[in-house]
């Protein structure tokens, strides 16, 4: 992926703290003599499968092609005839919201896939892997907004991400009607659990468990309505006893529910009483950078 010295600005060390995608490299092997060609590498953290085939700027951000393989075989959501999957495209290309990349608005493009069933001619659309179905956004987009609601309100985190207030709480809808799973051989180190609080008239509370084991790379591993003990169990009980006695250190609100949950759940772990630290510096990060 090469394209013009002007599209960039140079390597933002700064960056990586906020930036979720990744490595950002800048290769300076362009031939003495042509100072104004670069060649600009972006290593970007894909979902297994998915291929980026072009980059264009979408926008006032980026636009990168994607693909991702498609399933030999398809059953008509309709009628019930299996066969071999007819696949075709639509013309107009889709946009989908994805991570920020050097502060500006990232989206993946494609043609969306349907397959049409020989029996019945019913169109079906074939969702892509990294988003659900009827939203114009990434799973990871949305579990960037989760963690920007950390000690944010749903507008701020609006403004910021250049999306309506709406999107954010029926993010946070889809996010807690999700059945999630924690993947029984990850090993949890660090765990944060931090309250999340929507909607000024009919106060939504969210308890949102983050792993913090890799402090470049929060993963959100449960999001529970409430913020009291039950929520807090909720989340907790998603780990294996075994990867609850393997936590060391748990960063919650002092103030809340949360530290008598931990001191019950997580007996080999002490609190990090550093509040509001991790989702503050990662606010801040984003709002240093939407202000350069
Ligand atoms: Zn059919």
């Amino acid at each position: 992926m090469a394209f013009g010295q002007a599209a960039f600005r140079g390597y933002h060390p700064d960056l990586a703290s906020g930036d979720l995608w990744g490595v950002i490299l800048i290769n300076p092997s362009a031939p003495t003599g042509i100072a104004t060609v670069a060649s600009v590498t972006i290593e970007l953290d894909l979902p297994p499968g998915v291929e980026i085939t072009g980059y264009e700027r979408h926008q006032d951000g980026h636009g990168f092609g994607v693909r991702w393989p498609l399933p030999e075989r398809c059953r008509c959501e309709r009628c019930g005839h299996e066969d071999r999957a007819h696949i075709e495209f639509k013309t107009s290309p889709q946009a989908i919201r994805d991570l920020d990349v050097w502060g500006q608005p990232s989206f993946w493009i494609y043609q969306a896939p349907f397959h049409r069933c020989a029996r019945c001619d019913y169109r079906q659309h074939l969702i892509p892997p990294f988003k659900r179905k009827d939203t114009a956004y990434t799973y990871r987009f949305e579990q960037f907004v989760l963690r920007s609601l950390i000690g944010s309100t749903a507008e701020d985190v609006a403004r910021r991400l250049g999306i309506s207030a709406e999107t954010v709480e029926r993010i946070v809808e889809n996010q807690l009607a999700e059945e999630r799973q924690v993947d029984l051989q990850r090993v949890i180190t660090d765990i944060g659990l931090d309250e999340l609080s929507l909607k000024k008239r009919h106060r939504l509370y969210v308890t949102l468990m983050t792993d913090l084991s890799d402090p470049a790379r929060p993963q959100i591993l449960a999001v529970a309505r409430g913020k009291d003990t039950a929520a807090a169990q909720k989340c907790l009980d998603l780990l294996s006893e075994e990867q609850r006695q393997q936590v060391r250190t748990h960063r919650v609100d002092m103030g809340s529910a949360y530290p008598a949950a931990c001191a019950e759940r997580l007996t080999n772990s002490r609190a990090v009483t550093d509040r509001f630290h991790v989702a503050k510096k990662f606010n801040e990060a984003v709002d240093a950078l939407r202000k350069k």
